[in-house]
């Protein structure tokens, strides 16, 4: 692998984004040099405000479905937004940024040969017949939804990144993210850890869509960003893609009710509409990340949510 200076040179795309920006900090705290390219669509300079004047550190504006000649030895592709509010209000531009951004990026790592990490989805999974899901399971996704845009932009960029495997021998890595969350998350994304807590914050009611009997498993920021560098450091034959989340699965309902308790908030919960294609249950099956990665998650549901609220509340105090 080349290096400059000694160092990896290692391209962050979405780094202004939740994910990103916290991959930045740690990338940045190995002592690698980072360039985060962002077109700030869900992103926000916020996020990296603190990296801004850091020698190591250098922002591009940039949208990835535009080619990007940059020298680089690693690539984390983390660009497109990924809260169904965001990536539904320019369907055709999610993608546009899964698609084209997964070509132009592999491109750029098949010309520089760089590693190359792909940020994926649980929703290659669709609204799943199998349960937990399991990586060799392929899927139950409606391809002319409100959601396709992003599950098959999503699943069109795995299919890019593994014939460019094949076709070309680039040394991926494609992770199955399981829904995060964290300090950074934006508090208008629509997402339900930030809205409930947003809501609760600020005694609004909280927003339970359809019963609140579908399940998520919710996995701390911390926890998938070092499963991430785990994941990129493996040497050797790199098994398919690999399932990053926490496994503690908690109803809809029950995530309220543990958000309420953690603020004290007085807050009233009421029922709203269930979006459409919205999956019933998700969980990962993580065998393969504990045995190929030796990762697990280590924050659970109740310390990471007091974490996530103590940021909330500082943001909402600061009136942002
Ligand atoms: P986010 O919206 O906070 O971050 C996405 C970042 O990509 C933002 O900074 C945004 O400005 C940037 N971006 C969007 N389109 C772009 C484009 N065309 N060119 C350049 N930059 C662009 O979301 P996140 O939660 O940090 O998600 C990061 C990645 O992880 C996404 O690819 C997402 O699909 C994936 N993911 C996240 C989760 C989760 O629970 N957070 C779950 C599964 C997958
Ligand atoms: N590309 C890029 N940066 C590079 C090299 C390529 O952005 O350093 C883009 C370029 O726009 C190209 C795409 O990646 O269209 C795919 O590259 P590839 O070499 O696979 O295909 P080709 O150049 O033959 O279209
Ligand atoms: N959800 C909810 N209230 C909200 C926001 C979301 O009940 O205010 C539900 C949503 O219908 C879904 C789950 O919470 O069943 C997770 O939604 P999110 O948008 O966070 O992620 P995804 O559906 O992509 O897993």
């Amino acid at each position: 692998m080349r290096k400059y200076n000694g160092r990896s040179q290692v391209l962050v795309t979405g780094g202004a984004g939740f994910l990103g920006s916290h991959l930045c900090d740690r990338l940045l705290g190995e002592g690698h040099d980072v360039i985060c390219a962002d077109n700030l669509f869900t992103g926000s300079k916020r996020n990296i405000e603190h990296l801004l004047a850091h020698p190591r550190f250098e922002l591009m504006r940039h949208d990835v479905t535009f080619p990007l000649y940059v020298e680089v030895d690693e690539i984390y592709n983390l660009a497109c937004p990924a809260s169904p509010v965001h990536y539904q209000h320019d369907p055709v531009q999610t993608v546009k940024t899964s698609v084209h951004g997964a070509i132009n990026m592999l491109g750029l790592a098949k010309r520089t040969g760089a590693r190359i990490f792909q940020a994926s989805t649980s929703e290659v999974y669709g609204d799943p017949d199998v349960h937990p899901q399991t990586e060799s399971y392929w899927g139950r996704v409606n391809p002319i939804g409100v959601r396709s845009c992003y599950d098959e932009g999503k699943r069109c960029a795995e299919t890019l990144f593994f014939d460019y495997h094949r076709q070309y021998g680039l040394d991926i890595r494609v992770a199955r993210i399981f829904n995060t969350y964290g300090p950074r998350m934006h508090p208008n994304d629509g997402r339900v850890v930030s809205n409930f807590i947003v809501q609760a914050l600020r005694g609004e009611p909280i927003t339970i869509y359809g019963e609140g009997e579908q399940t998520r498993s919710f996995c701390y920021v911390d926890d998938l960003i070092d499963g991430f560098v785990r994941y990129m450091r493996l040497e050797g034959p790199v098994p398919g893609p690999i399932n990053l989340g926490n496994p503690n699965e908690f109803t809809i309902a029950s995530l309220a009710q543990l958000v309420i308790e953690l603020t004290n908030s007085r807050s009233s919960l009421v029922k709203r509409p269930l979006p459409s294609d919205d999956p019933m249950q998700r969980q990962p099956d993580i065998a393969r990340a504990r045995e190929t990665l030796q990762w697990e998650p280590r924050v659970q549901l109740r310390e990471g949510l007091a974490r996530t609220i103590d940021y909330f509340d500082q943001l909402l105090r600061e009136g942002s």
